[in-house]
């Protein structure tokens, strides 16, 4: 398992490497969160241990532009304060797991395994079109790096659309998917859901994802 080391700190960055390269693990480190957005995309790393204060462009807005480049390395955010705030501003940003400072080794050492476990069983449980992309196990939405969120009847609409990019979805197949009903309730139920799902997904963007395809049904693809 091969993990990236974010962390200002000469004296921090080294205990963790050399507590992680004892449990078997290849570390790289760097010092600063440009240098770690450089090296977290030229190489397939299996875990990135972040540090949070760091000189210039800091963790979060690193880890940030990671997640807007599409980039699904587990990352495990480090901070010198243990404030809520910040900890679900990190999870939001697109952290994997957060740990507060001071931690023991161990438990980096614990956590970061089980990043690396995260990381190898997560990689096809996000659905992406375009720059659009949905978790399926947290079940959220993000348009590059904007956050979506959706109500739970909203998901499984974009979930079942998603599923099948390019293919449009006839109005019955998504009641029967999404609504579970064997017959038209007589409503515009799913075209009610649609433009709510397009305000939420491609009103606020030039490029639109969902579209409609007269009298059949919707698709949902990224157009040239
Ligand atoms: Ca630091």
């Amino acid at each position: 398992m091969r993990v990236l080391v974010v962390e200002d700190e000469k004296k921090t960055a080294s205990f963790i490497r050399k507590a992680l390269q004892a449990e078997g693990f290849a570390v790289d480190i760097c010092y600063n969160g440009t240098e770690a957005l450089t090296m977290a995309m030229a190489t397939p790393f299996d875990g990135i241990v972040m540090d949070i204060m760091l000189p210039g462009l800091d963790g979060l807005s690193a880890l940030r532009q990671l997640r807007a480049r599409r980039n699904t390395t587990p990352v495990l955010l480090l901070s010198a304060r243990g404030e809520v705030n910040e900890r679900v501003e990190g999870l939001n940003a697109g952290a994997d797991d957060y740990l507060s400072k001071p931690f023991a080794l161990a438990e980096l050492v614990a956590r970061v395994r089980a990043l690396g476990r995260r990381g190898a069983g997560s990689k096809s449980t996000v659905l992406q079109v375009g720059e659009l992309s949905l978790d399926t196990v947290t079940h959220q939405a993000r348009r590059g790096e904007v956050v979506i969120e959706l109500t739970a009847r909203e998901y499984r609409l974009l979930e079942f659309l998603m599923r099948s990019p390019g293919r449009v979805c006839g109005r019955m197949a998504i009641l029967e998917k999404v609504w579970d009903y064997d017959f038209d309730p007589g409503t515009n139920l799913v075209d009610v859901y649609i433009r709510r799902l397009r305000e939420k997904i491609d009103a606020e963007f030039d490029k639109k994802l969902l579209h409609s395809v007269r009298s059949i049904g919707y698709v949902i693809k990224e157009t040239a």
